[in-house]
């Protein structure tokens, strides 16, 4: 934990805050295509992060986004053109398609969630259908489903949904998790499918990153008489932190960045903790720290 003490106050980041490994690979990684193909056309299928920051300074290096909905654009005019895919990873039919379009791939999909996207394909094959714990809006649990058979997949978040999955008793089931959920939920329905009589195969595929990121933030906003939770505005892992430390310590503030720390909210405060979400860049907690040091 990083602390910065003095006779007035005390702060301090939770190690945790910050790009996780998927996200901070997807990160350097576009980078990386952007500087080595100085002269080729770079885009991204969905902004790579849910960070304005990190989008707006790609944009001015010239990276386009690509939106899901959308049609593809035209790839070429005499350059190699490369569509780089985000660390939430996409489905099959959409990575055909941007190959049959003509684009390079960049697949800066966490390793992580790749490896969900190959036990659901395998065990798809194996005509086994797929259960997926998750939010079915989000695109992490789109891109996973769309690497099963359309006709066999079912995404589950409560129990309630459980108890309407209704399949022949012989069928065989394979059960995975979006990286983000919550791990005693996931293992209560693996359960109840058991209960309900199928033959079921369970990988639990949720991340350690985030679940520790939200463990050290409850803990740090039980101490802290101000919480600075940092994160983009449609960023659900940084809304979700928020939550947490909301629920533990009322003084709680969400900021995008420095500027919206207001000075007067840390007039005699002494005790103030930080943390922020998976796509929130190192220099924007550095400058909220700094500013609480100097504030
Ligand atoms: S939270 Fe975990 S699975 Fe998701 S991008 Fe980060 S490291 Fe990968």
């Amino acid at each position: 934990m990083r602390i910065f003490k003095d006779n007035q106050r005390e702060i301090r980041v939770a190690d945790s805050a910050g790009f996780c490994f998927g996200v901070r690979r997807a990160v350097e990684g576009l980078l990386s295509l952007v500087e080595e193909n100085g002269d080729g056309d770079v885009f991204t299928y969905g902004p790579i992060i849910h960070n304005e920051t990190v989008t707006g300074d790609f944009e001015k290096k010239g990276v386009r986004l690509v939106s899901e909905e959308e049609p593809l654009p035209v790839p070429g005019h005499g350059k190699k053109s490369f569509m780089a895919i985000r660390s939430h990873g996409i489905t099959r039919d959409a990575k055909k398609k941007i190959e049959d379009a003509g684009f390079l791939i960049s697949d800066l999909t966490c390793p992580f969630v790749s490896k969900i996207q190959t036990i659901v394909s395998e065990y798809s094959k194996k005509d086994y259908h797929i259960v997926i714990t998750g939010d079915g809006h989000h695109p992490e649990v789109i891109g996973i489903k769309g690497w099963a058979d359309p006709k066999s997949v079912s995404v589950v978040s409560c129990e309630e949904d459980i108890s309407k999955i209704d399949l022949p008793k012989n069928t065989k089931l394979c059960v995975v998790s979006q990286t983000t959920f919550r791990e005693d939920l996931f293992k209560k329905l693996v359960e109840m499918l058991i209960q309900k009589g199928y033959d079921t195969y369970a990988q639990n595929t949720i991340c350690s990153a985030t679940s520790l990121r939200q463990s050290e933030a409850g803990e740090l906003s039980e101490w802290a008489d101000v919480m600075l939770v940092i994160g983009g505005k449609n960023s659900s892992n940084s809304a979700k932190l928020f939550d947490i430390c909301r629920e533990r310590c009322e003084r709680s503030f969400f900021l995008q960045g420095a500027d919206d720390l207001k000075v007067s909210e840390l007039h005699s405060i002494r005790c103030i903790g930080i943390t922020a979400g998976a796509s929130t860049p190192d220099k924007i907690i550095e400058e909220v720290f700094k500013k609480c040091q100097t504030t």
